[in-house]
């Protein structure tokens, strides 16, 4: 067996190999019922409390099927530029295991509802990058088994293990591509890429909240590779069930250079499903992969055919959002932005609430500004996301206002946001409270300039001499002594007023 020491490095197995990847994404769908039948899907309740005869696979019930599942299919289909198919059907697929108690799943096989499409994906660097797809199909999820007893959590050490079938038949859409070739060093980028991209397209959709991290979306990775000039596709693994971006990206990069390692060695890539470890960053071997005749799929006889009448996939078309990509390119040449700029503000987590600080009155730049910068740090210094931080994009866009308005500087402005993620209220209560305003008040800025001036009768002489460029020196004095509040404007006038020297 292959282990971590023996791999080979990125760049060598890069010399020698073109990796080519299948990517096999599935989205739990957002609807409120399950697919074939009534049963609520929402999360957290007790164990085996929303399930009927027909998500336990009790003899004699009968599936209905989810009016809304079909709809988010061909929601989804459209979106990535897909055929829909004017008839087609659910399969059996056969197999057992405890967490499926009808013995079979009901998928769709080879008449998937969605075929034949392609996604744009944006690479780091602002390229783009055509993912070809080649189906979207129907299916349900399993259930829950919780292995108990062993070290690890998984089957192997456990003294008994829990069914939770409050999951089972949850509708499921499962994204297929097409080989992705030509990706080359970048084939690990590209994974990472095409998920975030069909993360953000689902999500805009709204048909799914395609969580991650909560499973609702998760991918299998397939890797393959072949020496560089030769067409036939070496044998590939299945990454099974990687469930974050950066694990999408790492998992592809060892399997490339574990691959590489197997096939320096003379050995040959045995077809298998594999795990990917969060800690290490490896994979292990799973169990020897199925063929498709192993399930013995065949129609589905308790549902009906499905045939979308055109009309009705012509009006889901009509009602599509504006999707992700398309709303970015838009947004990069309203805000006047580079593609590598947008690449930092998505990867930071930040589009969606830049947007909203700008719907909440803030301009553009300052949005960015405060969400790219300050904002950006202070997430990044507490370990959280950047919409975890108890700040709202109202409250950004009022401490722009106050900016705008004068009442705050820049520092102040920081100091308010400071203010407000440590819970001491809103913008406008935090400047009252730590008493932030800027000063632009004569008689208060007065004194203080007075001062500055008999301080540095050096730097006054010059400027009383003409050297209007020596006031940023008072300048600095008085905001100093006023610890940053004073309108740094007002306070340039008045040291020329009381010298008597005018500006121009
Ligand atoms: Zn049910």
């Amino acid at each position: 067996m292959t282990t971590t020491t023996d791999l080979v490095s990125y760049e060598d197995a890069l010399a020698s190999y073109d990796p080519v990847m299948g990517l096999e994404v599935h989205v739990e769908l957002g609807t409120k019922t399950k697919m074939f039948c009534g049963c609520s899907t929402e999360l957290g309740q007790d164990a085996n409390t929303q399930t009927c005869p027909t998500c336990l696979g009790m003899p004699g019930a009968l599936p209905v099927v989810n009016a809304i599942g079909i709809e988010s299919a061909i929601k989804i289909g459209l979106a990535l530029n897909c055929e829909i198919a004017e008839w087609c059907r659910f399969a059996r697929k056969n197999y057992f295991y405890p967490d499926m108690p009808k013995n079979f799943q009901t998928s769709q096989y080879d008449e998937p509802i969605a075929f034949d499409g392609y996604l744009d994906v944006q690479l780091e660097d602002g390229e783009t990058f055509r993912v070809q797809i080649e189906r979207a199909h129907m299916e349900e999820d399993t259930g829950k088994s919780t292995h108990v007893g062993g070290a690890t959590g998984r089957i192997h050490g456990a003294s008994h293990s829990l069914l939770d079938y409050n999951r089972a038949g949850i509708p499921l859409i499962e994204i297929v591509t097409k080989p992705i070739e030509g990706a080359g060093e970048r084939a690990p980028e590209v994974a990472r890429a095409y998920v975030r991209e069909l993360r953000e397209v689902i999500k805009a959709l709204g048909v799914s909240e395609a969580r991650m991290e909560m499973g609702q979306m998760r991918c299998d990775v397939n890797l393959s590779l072949r020496p560089h000039g030769r067409e036939k596709f070496g044998t590939r693994s299945e990454t099974k069930n990687v469930n974050s971006l950066r694990s999408v990206e790492r998992a592809a990069r060892f399997e490339i250079q574990r691959h590489a390692a197997v096939l320096n060695d003379g050995g040959t890539i045995i077809q298998e499903t594999r795990h990917f470890h969060e800690d290490t960053g490896t994979t292990t071997s799973g169990r020897v992969k199925e063929e498709a005749e192993d399930y013995r799929y065949f129609p589905e006889p308790d549902l009906v055919p499905i045939a979308p009448s055109r009309a009705w996939v012509e009006e889901i078309r009509a009602g599509l959002p504006e999707l992700p990509l398309a709303r970015r390119n838009r947004l990069v040449a309203e805000w006047g932005i580079t593609a590598l700029d947008m690449q930092s503000i998505l990867n930071a987590g930040a589009l969606d609430l830049i947007v909203a600080t700008i719907d909440a009155g803030a301009d553009a730049a300052s949005a960015r500004k405060w969400w790219m910068g300050e904002l950006a740090r202070s997430a990044n210094e507490s370990g959280v996301a950047l919409d975890e931080l108890a700040i709202t994009p109202v409250q950004v866009a009022r401490v722009a206002e106050l900016v705008l308005k004068g009442d705050l500087n820049d520092k102040l402005a920081r100091q308010v946001i400071e203010g407000v993620l440590a819970g001491e209220g809103g913008p406008d209560e935090v400047v009252d409270k730590r008493g932030l305003k800027v000063v632009s008040d004569d008689s208060a800025l007065g004194t203080a300039v007075d001062e500055a001036i008999a301080g540095n009768p050096g730097i006054a002489d010059k400027i009383r001499g003409g050297k209007v460029a020596a006031a940023g020196a008072l300048v600095g004095a008085v905001m100093k002594a006023t610890r940053g509040q004073a309108d740094a404007a007002r306070v340039k006038e008045l040291i020329l007023e009381k010298l008597g020297v005018s500006e121009g």
